[in-house]
């Protein structure tokens, strides 16, 4: 065990910090309230390396470990859940699953421009009719010739107007269940592929969100990822590091949480005191600290398992599902400690309880970890090595 950061994992905190104090918090609250940022903001995520930290440079990433992923995403979703968010799809659920299954070829096409951050990357697993419940998808993919015709609908896809490379989960043969789907990567471009943002949403407004359509998309043969049928366990593999992204930007958020309460404990004053004076306001404080703390814990634990390519859906799973709910009560209570001025947009405590709530739905629910983790205590679930796994850091 080692809880040192590295020279270089310091040096990521700091240049990330730097730029999400500058880039971000002097426009966020607008980009909030006006539902989208500049899309400058994607080349200069670029060119600090940020798309694509943790994939080898052979593949035109920096070569940073698992745990640099994770570091990034606390520091950007410090600024705001929509910029970890876009990491989380791009990096976590679309770069990394190409690392993990594709083709040299494949990488070639497709991961290097997402790792140099000339293109971008997103994820289509969620149907109107499926989520939690994968298997009940209905989007299908049938083979013509050296194609797939590609038909059905995905939604709540993040960057769904935004990234120009998705991965795309469709049924190749639905009597086998969860064996008959397949994993695709699908360009924008691709005739029959169109995309439209949901409007009106709770929170990570600055996000776009939304849902993709295939009407007689033709995909090539060569786009396959993986074989056909290993599209659910290629689904699940992506969701162990979507998931473990997920989990590093609650620590994040906790530590906004923590910052914002902290400061305004020492502004405010009732009875004759500062707040942060008052013991019941102390608890709301130590228990965001708590919260954060155990939580980074689990989250570094996962990325010390990847950066050994040792399988952690379990150990992610759980990092997940309590940074999840740590955060969710870090920013109701650094809510509670503003008052009514929490109410109001003078202050970005709102703007961080309206975003901790999606990260409890999205890469399974707080019910669905909950039960993954009863089923290991119980032996009934299982890890097993898979055919293909992340490659092991330091990289080649
Ligand atoms: C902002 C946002 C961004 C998203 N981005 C993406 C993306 O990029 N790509 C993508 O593919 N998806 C994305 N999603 C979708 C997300 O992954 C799904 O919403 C999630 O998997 C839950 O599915 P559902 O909403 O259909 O809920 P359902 O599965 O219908 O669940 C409804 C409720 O029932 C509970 N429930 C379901 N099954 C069980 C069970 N067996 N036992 C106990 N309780 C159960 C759930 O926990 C939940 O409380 C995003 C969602 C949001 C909100």
């Amino acid at each position: 065990m080692n809880f040192e950061f590295t020279e270089e994992q310091k040096m990521l905190r700091k240049t990330a910090r730097q730029f999400v104090d500058e880039e971000i918090m002097p426009h966020i609250q607008k980009w909030d309230a006006e539902g989208g940022f500049d899309p400058a903001i994607w080349k200069k995520l670029a060119d600090l390396g940020f798309m694509g930290v943790c994939i080898p440079e052979k593949y035109g990433g920096s070569g940073m470990d698992y745990n640099s992923l994770a570091i990034l995403c606390e520091e950007l979703e410090r600024g705001d859940t929509a910029f970890r968010t876009a990491v989380s799809v791009h990096i976590g659920l679309n770069s990394m699953t190409l690392m993990q299954w594709a083709t040299e070829e494949q990488k070639q096409k497709y991961l290097v421009p997402q790792a140099e951050g000339k293109k971008i990357g997103a994820f289509g697993l969620t149907e109107p009719g499926a989520g939690s419940d994968v298997a009940a998808m209905s989007t299908t993919a049938v083979r013509d010739g050296d194609h797939y015709v590609i038909n059905g609908q995905k939604t709540w896809i993040s960057l769904c107007d935004v990234a120009d490379h998705f991965l795309v989960f469709a049924y190749t043969d639905k009597s086998q269940k969860h064996h008959g789907i397949s994993a695709f990567i699908v360009e924008r471009t691709f005739p029959g592929f169109s995309s439209k943002a949901i409007k009106g949403k709770y929170g990570i407004r600055a996000g776009n969100t939304g849902e993709l359509f295939f009407e007689d998309m033709r995909v090539p043969a060569e786009n396959l990822l993986g074989k056909e049928g290993e599209g659910f366990k290629i689904a699940m593999a992506a969701l162990d590091n979507g998931r473990f992204t997920v989990a590093a930007g609650a620590v994040g958020l906790i530590m906004a949480c923590l910052e914002e309460s902290v400061k305004y404990c020492h502004e405010r004053e009732t009875f004759g005191k500062a707040i942060g004076k008052h013991q019941l306001v102390q608890r709301m404080l130590a228990n965001m600290e708590a919260g954060y703390q155990m939580s980074r814990l689990l989250v570094y634990r996962a990325g010390e398992l990847k950066n050994k390519g040792v399988r952690n859906t379990r150990e992610t799973s759980l990092a997940k599902w309590q940074a999840c709910d740590f955060a969710n009560k870090a920013a109701d209570d650094a809510f509670q400690i503003h008052g009514a001025y929490g109410y109001s947009d003078e202050y970005p405590v709102a703007r961080f309880l309206r975003n901790s709530k999606a990260p409890v739905i999205y890469e399974g629910t707080r019910e669905i970890h909950t039960i993954m983790q009863a089923e290991y205590v119980l032996g009934y679930r299982e890890d097993k090595r898979l055919s293909h796994m992340l490659p092991e850091w330091p990289f080649e």
